[in-house]
């Protein structure tokens, strides 16, 4: 899982790039939310009450390196102490950002990558150009209702923020990112905090 001492020196290189990259990955998350927030207001979806059935489920969405980088830039940027839930990595049983106490169940929520964000809130096009709302099957059909024209597509949005890169666990994606940014950063290495 950690990547090579030559591969991070070739990012450096790449870096003002790299920080081009987030800036774009953030205005398409804005863009994403806005869709997100005019859908579920005019269809009236919500989730249950204090559900997190999503993050805490045995298995984690998979989500592209940019956006584990972006998660681990608000990470290394905005809360520092998050660091050490990277010692959970080798025992995780979900993604190691769920926290039941926290709000929303996630310990990143600015930083959310779009799966995360459209879970049950967003759809998909059929073979006919047609909307398709795909709720989530914690969420209760008489919530909300039936018939729209048109919605966010998560599908499109993630291929904006992948830059066609690999899909990764939503925590393998965030500690390789935040390996990255702390080399880059100027500190010693490469490191590995997972026991
Ligand atoms: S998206 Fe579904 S599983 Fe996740 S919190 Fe909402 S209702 Fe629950
Ligand atoms: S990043 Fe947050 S919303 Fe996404 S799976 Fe982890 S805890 Fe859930």
């Amino acid at each position: 899982m950690e990547k090579s001492r030559e591969a991070m020196d070739k990012e450096r290189q790449e870096l003002p790039f790299w920080q081009e990259r987030l800036n774009t990955l953030a205005c398409q998350y804005e863009q994403f939310e806005k869709e997100i927030i005019q859908f579920t207001k005019e269809a009236g979806i919500r989730c249950p009450e204090g559900c997190g059935a999503c993050c805490s489920a045995a298995y984690e969405p998979e989500v592209s390196l940019p956006e584990g980088e972006y998660a681990a830039r608000y990470i290394l940027e905005e809360q520092q102490e998050l660091e050490s839930r990277f010692s959970m990595m080798k025992k995780r049983s979900c993604c190691i950002f769920y926290d039941e106490s926290t709000p929303f169940h996630c310990m990143i929520y600015p930083a959310r990558p779009v799966i995360c964000r459209g879970f049950g809130f967003s759809g998909y096009t059929n073979k006919y150009g047609e909307f398709i709302y795909r709720p989530c099957r914690h969420m209760h059909p008489s919530q909300f209702k039936e018939h729209y024209s048109n919605g966010p597509i998560i599908s499109r949005y993630q291929a904006q923020v992948s830059f066609g890169s690999e899909f990764l666990p939503i925590s393998e994606a965030i500690y390789l990112g935040w390996q990255k940014l702390k080399y880059l950063n100027g500190c010693s290495g490469p490191e590995d905090r997972a026991s």
